[in-house]
């Protein structure tokens, strides 16, 4: 079996955005590859799941356990949402590890980059970074029927096998701007809110923010005292609601 994550045409710049297709294989060629370390359990993902997951492999006296992260960094989520106001909507003390509590949390709602702060306390605290192949952007996944062993490709070439692998890559890890009729023409300067562009000055501009979901009602807010006119376009009436976090609870 075979399980391919393919670059769509559009995606954004930067990002291996996912589109899964599931094929059975021979195991000849699969076998043509092998021949090295054979783990217990194979990641994909090194976010809150996948650190989270090794955590309690080792637990349970599993391992032999490496995580495949095709970024530079750990976080997921927290690693590439750095946009104005970025936070999490639920309380801090929920949004973490009921075995790894932190009693330091800055604020109720606290920020990507104290999140993001608090994936790192994991690998350090829990030994991880050994675990960790960090530029490994898996693009195929592929059982060896024969061997009864997962292989999992990666776009540099490398081949790493395992006897589990876990899929933690991420429900929302591939941005990708939406299909609207002419995006391909905007002449302005165009931002996801998963790939933020620090570098960009907004003072003086006219912005147009699309969406009104968790993230927009946190950049709304940052962005409205930097720009000179400030527009939202929302298709569909959310079900927001006042966010305690700009209640500074
Ligand atoms: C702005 C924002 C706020 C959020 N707030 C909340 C909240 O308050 N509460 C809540 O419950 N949830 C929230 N979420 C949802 C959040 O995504 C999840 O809570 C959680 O962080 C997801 O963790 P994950 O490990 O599953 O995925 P991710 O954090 O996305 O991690 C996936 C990892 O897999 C890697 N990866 C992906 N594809 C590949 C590949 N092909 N090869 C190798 N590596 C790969 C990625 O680089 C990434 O590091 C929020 C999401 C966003 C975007």
């Amino acid at each position: 079996m075979t399980i391919e994550n393919r670059k769509p045409a559009k995606a954004l710049k930067g990002t291996t955005a996912a589109r899964t297709t599931v094929r059975r294989s021979s195991s000849k060629s699969a076998a043509a590859k092998s021949g090295e370390h054979v783990y217990d359990t194979l990641i994909i993902g090194a976010g809150f799941a996948g650190l989270g997951t090794a955590i309690k492999l080792r637990e349970a006296g599993v391992h032999s356990v490496a995580i495949l992260e095709r970024a530079a960094e750990v976080g997921g989520t927290w690693r590439d949402n750095q946009y104005l106001g970025a936070a999490c909507d639920i309380p801090s003390n929920l949004y973490s590890f009921s075995f790894a509590p932190n009693p330091n949390w800055s604020r109720s709602y606290s920020g990507s980059k104290e999140i993001l702060g608090y994936v790192h306390s994991l690998v350090d605290d829990f030994g991880l970074e050994k675990l960790i192949q960090y530029q490994q952007n898996v693009t195929r996944v592929e059982l060896d029927d024969a061997q009864g062993v997962w292989m999992i490709h990666t776009d540099n070439g490398q081949v790493w096998k395992g006897k589990t692998v876990i899929m933690a890559s991420g429900p929302l890890a591939n941005a990708s701007f939406p299909k609207i009729r002419g995006i391909e023409n905007f002449k302005g300067k165009k931002i996801h809110s998963a790939q933020w562009d620090h570098d960009y000055d907004f003072s003086g501009k006219r912005v147009a923010v699309i969406g009104t979901g968790a993230s927009a009602i946190q950049i709304i807010p940052e962005l409205v005292k930097k720009v000179d006119k400030l527009k939202v376009f929302q298709r569909t009436t959310c079900l927001g609601h006042a966010s305690a976090r700009f209640l500074d609870l």
